[in-house]
């Protein structure tokens, strides 16, 4: 690596960390010739699949409208922030690492609701309710239906 000040080859490397999620790695380097340090960074770049919609309209995925769905189905319930920037950042590396080029909106769909059964039953059936229309009342009944089952043995319904 190249030192930004005075274009000297020779870097040294004085400390290596990977970052939390362990897709970057922050490097604190030392120019061997000027002695000044700087920082250089290193990640995976992976591109976000396009999104195609149902009518077939193709879209550039957006983290907001993710983050924004998410938060609409938990609205009020008793889910930290934390906890749901963690369920996006789960949804969008599953996007990633899928490597594809391009990606069904139900797609999308059946990930946000694979997370949220896991984070909150109550904002699982509202975005599926919303998400599916639930048009079939067989398919609707269902989802409660599996939801009661699950609190069996459980807290009791509030
Ligand atoms: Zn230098």
């Amino acid at each position: 690596m190249r030192c930004p000040f005075c274009q000297h080859e020779d870097t040294q490397v004085l400390d290596t960390r990977v970052s939390e999620e362990g897709d970057s790695v922050r490097r604190r380097r030392r120019c061997v010739a000027c002695d000044k340090r700087f920082t250089t960074y290193e990640r995976v770049e992976l591109a976000m699949p396009v999104v195609v919609k149902k009518n077939g309209s193709r879209t550039e995925f957006d983290p907001k409208k993710l983050q924004g769905s998410l938060q609409l189905a938990l609205r009020k319930r008793p889910v930290s922030a934390e906890a749901v920037d963690a369920a996006i950042h789960r949804i969008e590396q599953q996007l990633l690492s899928s490597g594809k080029r391009e990606v069904v909106s139900e797609q999308i769909g059946e990930l946000v609701m694979n997370e949220l059964q896991k984070l909150d039953k109550i904002a699982y059936i509202r975005f599926a309710s919303v998400y599916k229309s639930f048009e079939d009342v067989a398919e609707f009944q269902d989802a409660i239906a599996e939801i009661g089952r699950e609190r069996k043995g459980g807290k009791p319904r509030s």
